[in-house]
C-alpha cells in the first residue's frame, strides 16, 4: 500500500448544505426537488433578465452549479423560442452534448430529438421541433457553413468555454461576426432595453409578452439579434470580457465541501499501477462513496478496467463490491449513461474517466478522485508541420478541478498520485489548444466560409504566423487552396464539405480517382477510432496469434481493411434473422474471440456508414480495386504523401517531412518486418515518437504521385 501526505488547506472551503435528504418520491418528483437544490436555481430570474438585457453574456460558475442543463431550461420557459428558434449549446466534448441532452430531455419529461436533442459529428437526433439542441463546438462551425446568420438560432451558449478548445477559439471569433451581422442599429431596440432596465421585476408572464413584442420589433430587419452567453468554470472572466468588448460577467455562487487533498511521498514510476493499488486501498480502507479516477485516454482506461476486475477476483467474497463504469469521447452513446447511474446498494461505483469529467460532465455520487495527475494533449511543430498526441501533466486549474469533483455533495478526498512538491511545478492553467494545434482544418473552414484573411481574423488569442503559413501551405499542398491562396474548384469546396480532417477527405477524393474508394471509405472509418484491435499487457501472444489471420504484409491500413470485412462476412453468415439485440451480442463475442476492441469496430462502422452518405451525395464513385493491392497503396501514398518515412540504417525512420527520427509503434504489423519506405497516419509521442498505422510503398510513388512537394524538395 502507499503511503500519502496530506495537505489539509486546499479547498477546505466549507458551504451549508441545503440539499440533506432526498425523500424516496417518483424519479420525477426527485429529478424536480434536485433542479430546485442547484444554486443556479435562486438566480433564475436574474438571468434571464441579464440574457435579455446583454447581447453577449459571460456566466461564470463552479462545476455542477447547474449551468449547462438549467440555463437553456430557463431561456426556454422565458420565451426565447417564441419564433420558433432555437437555443444552441455547444460543448467541446461529443460525450457531454449526448449524456446533457439525454439528461434535459428527462428533466423536462420530453422524448430525446423532440423539444431537446443533441447533435454531434456522426450522431444526429435533433428534429423539426427541437428547440433546446446540444452540440459540438465543432458542429456549429461546420452549421455556419450552410448558414452564415446562424439563422435558425436565437440563443447560443458557447458552454466550456474556459477549455479553448480550438473550435470554441474560432467559433467565438465567428459568433462575434455573426451577431454583428444579424444586429439592428436601429434605435427601437435600444429604447426597448432601456425599458427593461429599468423594469427590473418582472414576473415570467411579462417576461414572456415582452419577449414577444422584443421579437415583434425586430422584425425590420431580416434576423432577430443573436444572443451570446458564454459559460464557463474557470474564475477568470476578464479575457471573454476583453474579447467581446467589456461584456457583462456574471458569478453564480458554487457550492464545495471541503475536499482534503493526498499526494504520494516519492515520484511514481508507472502512474497507472499506482492508480490502480490507490483505488484498492480506498475500497477496503475508506468508508462509502464512489471513485473516480482520471485516466488519458480508452486505451488507459480499459487497460485499468480489466485489471480491477482481475484483482477483484483475488479479494474474498464480501469485499468484490466493487463496479466499473467508464466514461470517454469514443463510448458508444447508450453505454454513457452508466456513470450517472447509482450503484445498487452494498456496491461502490469507481469511475474510470478522462478529462471528460473534469468539468463537462457532473456524475453524482463522487466522494473520492483518483487523479495521477496527466492528460493526453495535442501538441504541434509549425516547423516541422507535424501534430502529435502526447500525454503531459494537467495544469494547475485541472488539478483543482479534479479534486473539487471529490467535494460535491459532502467533504471528499482526493489522492494525486505524485509528491506534493510538483504541484507547485505544475502550470498554472491549459495552453489554448488553438496555440498548440495543426491548423489545417479550421482554416478550411474559415476559407469555405468566406473568411480569406486568416492573419488578420480576430482571434482571442492569435495562433502564431509561422503555423498559420505552415497549415496554410498544408492545404495548398493537398490541392486545397489555389496560387492566390483562394479555396480551389471543385476540390477544396469538396473538402471543405466533408466532416473530416483535410488529409483525410482528400484521400477520400484521390480513392474515387484511383477506383478504391470501397477501400479508402472503410479505411478513414477505422482511422477515426481509437485503436480497433485490444492487446492486454497479459495476454499478449495468445493476441497475437489470434490476429494474425488479418495481418497484411502491406501494412496496417489493409490489415483494417481485413479486419473490417471479416466482421461484415461474419454479420452476413450468422445473423441473418436475428434481432438487432441479438446480432451485435454475437458480433461482440466475435470481436472478444479475435482480440478486437468491439466499441471501436461498431463505432467505425457507424462512421463508415455517414461518411458514405457524404461522398455519394457528392457523386463521388464508390468503387473497389478488387484485389489490386497496388492500386489501394499508391493512392494511400497519394493521399498521406506528408507522411513518409524513410528507414535508416540503425532500423529507425526519417520522416521526410520533418527530418524526425521515429519507430514503428510495436502494434504495428510493420515492426518486425521494417520496410524501406513507409506512409503513416499518426505520431505518438511518449518515450519515444512512434509512428502508428502505417503502409509499405515504394519511394519512387512519392515523386510520381507527389510531385508538387518531392520534385521542389529534390
Ligand atoms: P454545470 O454545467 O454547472 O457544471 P450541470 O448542469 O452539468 O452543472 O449539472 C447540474 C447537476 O445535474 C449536477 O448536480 C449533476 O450531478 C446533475 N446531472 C447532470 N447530468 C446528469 C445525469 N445525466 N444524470 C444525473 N444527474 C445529472
Ligand atoms: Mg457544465
Amino acid at each position: 500500500l502507499r503511503n500519502f501526505t496530506e495537505n489539509p488547506n486546499q479547498l477546505n472551503r466549507k458551504f451549508p448544505n441545503p440539499e440533506a435528504k432526498v425523500d424516496p418520491f417518483s424519479r420525477k418528483q426527485k429529478i424536480a426537488q434536485h433542479r430546485k437544490s442547484l444554486p443556479i436555481a435562486s438566480v433564475e430570474k436574474r438571468l434571464v433578465d441579464e440574457v435579455r438585457k446583454n447581447d453577449t453574456l459571460i456566466i461564470v460558475g463552479e462545476t455542477g452549479s447547474g449551468k449547462t442543463t438549467q440555463l437553456p431550461q430557463f431561456l426556454f420557459n422565458a420565451g426565447f423560442c417564441r419564433d420558433g428558434r432555437t437555443i444552441g449549446i455547444t460543448q467541446p466534448r461529443r460525450v457531454a452534448a449526448v449524456t446533457v441532452a439525454k439528461r434535459v430531455a428527462e428533466e423536462c419529461d420530453v422524448q430525446l430529438g423532440q423539444r431537446v436533442g443533441y447533435s454531434i459529428r456522426f450522431d444526429d437526433t435533433t428534429s423539426g421541433s427541437t428547440r433546446i439542441k446540444y452540440m459540438t463546438d465543432g458542429l456549429l462551425l461546420r452549421e455556419a457553413l450552410l448558414d452564415p446568420y446562424l439563422s435558425k438560432y436565437s440563443v447560443i451558449i458557447v458552454d466550456e468555454a474556459h477549455e479553448r478548445t480550438v473550435h470554441t477559439d474560432v467559433l467565438l471569433g465567428l459568433l462575434k461576426n455573426v451577431q454583428k451581422a444579424r444586429s439592428k442599429t436601429s434605435n427601437d431596440r435600444l429604447n426597448i432595453e432601456n425599458k427593461r432596465t429599468n423594469d427590473r421585476t418582472l414576473l415570467d408572464k411579462d417576461n414572456e409578452d415582452q419577449a414577444m413584442s422584443f421579437l415583434k420589433q425586430c422584425q425590420g430587419s431580416k434576423f432577430p439579434p443573436l444572443k451570446l452567453v458564454i459559460m464557463s468554470a474557470s474564475l477568470d472572466a476578464r479575457g471573454f470580457s476583453e474579447y467581446f468588448g467589456g461584456a457583462k460577467a456574471v458569478h453564480i455562487q458554487g457550492r464545495q465541501f471541503p475536499v482534503d487533498i493526498f499526494y504520494t511521498h516519492y515520484a511514481e514510476p508507472d502512474y497507472l499501477d499506482a492508480a490502480l493499488i490507490t483505488i484498492f486501498q480506498i475500497h477496503l480502507e475508506e468508508g462509502p462513496g464512489d471513485i473516480l479516477v482520471f485516466l488519458t485516454g480508452q486505451e488507459e482506461i480499459e487497460s485499468v478496467e480489466r485489471l480491477i476486475k482481475e484483482r477483484l477476483q483475488q479479494l474474498p467474497e464480501g469485499r468484490q463490491n466493487l463496479l466499473t463504469a467508464l466514461i470517454f469521447s469514443a463510448l458508444p452513446s447508450e453505454k454513457q449513461m452508466r456513470v450517472f447511474a447509482p450503484a445498487p446498494t452494498g456496491f461502490r461505483k469507481v469511475i474510470l474517466a478522462t478529462n471528460i469529467a473534469e468539468t463537462s460532465v457532473t456524475i453524482p455520487g463522487i466522494k473520492y478522485v483518483v487523479d495521477p495527475g496527466f492528460v493526453k494533449a495535442r501538441s504541434y511543430d509549425p516547423l516541422k508541420g507535424m501534430e502529435s498526441l502526447i500525454i503531459v501533466p494537467t495544469s494547475k486549474s485541472q488539478a483543482l478541478q479534479r479534486s473539487g469533483r471529490a467535494g460535491r455533495e459532502g467533504p471528499g478526498k482526493c489522492f494525486r498520485l505524485y509528491p506534493e512538491g510538483e504541484f507547485e511545478k505544475l502550470e498554472d492553467s491549459t495552453k489554448p489548444e488553438i496555440k498548440r494545434c495543426n491548423l489545417s482544418n479550421v482554416i478550411l473552414q474559415l476559407k469555405a466560409l468566406g473568411v480569406d484573411d486568416i492573419l488578420g481574423f480576430d482571434f482571442m488569442e492569435k495562433p502564431s504566423r509561422a503555423s498559420i503559413v505552415k497549415s496554410l501551405e498544408q492545404l495548398y499542398l493537398l490541392g486545397a487552396l489555389t496560387d492566390e491562396c483562394k479555396l480551389s474548384n471543385p476540390v477544396g469546396h469538396q473538402m471543405a464539405r466533408l466532416p473530416l480532417d483535410p488529409i483525410y477527405a482528400k484521400a477520400l477524393i484521390l480513392a474515387s480517382q484511383f477506383n478504391c474508394l470501397e477501400e479508402m471509405l472503410i479505411t478513414v472509418a477505422m482511422l477515426s477510432v481509437e485503436s480497433i484491435f485490444f492487446t492486454p499487457r497479459e495476454k499478449l501472444e495468445e493476441a497475437r496469434t489470434a490476429t494474425k489471420c488479418f495481418s497484411s504484409p502491406d501494412g496496417d491500413h489493409l490489415t483494417m481493411i481485413n479486419v473490417y470485412r471479416a466482421s461484415n462476412e461474419f454479420l452476413e453468415k450468422k445473423t441473418v434473422g436475428l434481432s438487432k439485440e441479438k446480432s451485435e451480442k454475437i458480433l461482440r463475442k466475435w470481436c472478444k474471440d479475435n482480440f478486437i476492441n468491439s466499441r471501436s469496430l461498431r463505432h467505425a462502422r457507424d462512421i463508415h456508414g455517414q461518411i458514405q452518405g457524404h461522398v455519394e451525395q457528392m457523386g463521388l464513385c464508390v468503387a473497389s480495386c478488387g484485389d489490386d493491392m497496388l492500386q489501394f497503396r499508391r493512392c494511400l501514398a497519394a493521399s498521406f504523401f506528408i507522411n513518409a518515412a524513410l528507414k535508416q540504417p540503425e532500423g529507425t525512420f526519417r520522416a521526410l517531412a520533418s527530418g524526425q527520427v521515429v519507430q514503428i509503434h510495436p502494434s504495428s504489423v510493420l515492426f518486425q518486418a521494417k520496410p524501406e519506405c513507409i506512409i503513416f497516419n499518426e505520431l505518438v509521442q511518449t518515450n519515444h515518437k512512434y509512428i502508428r498505422n502505417i503502409t509499405r510503398i515504394d519511394y519512387l510513388w512519392l515523386s510520381e504521385l507527389a510531385p508538387q512537394y518531392y520534385c521542389m524538395q529534390n
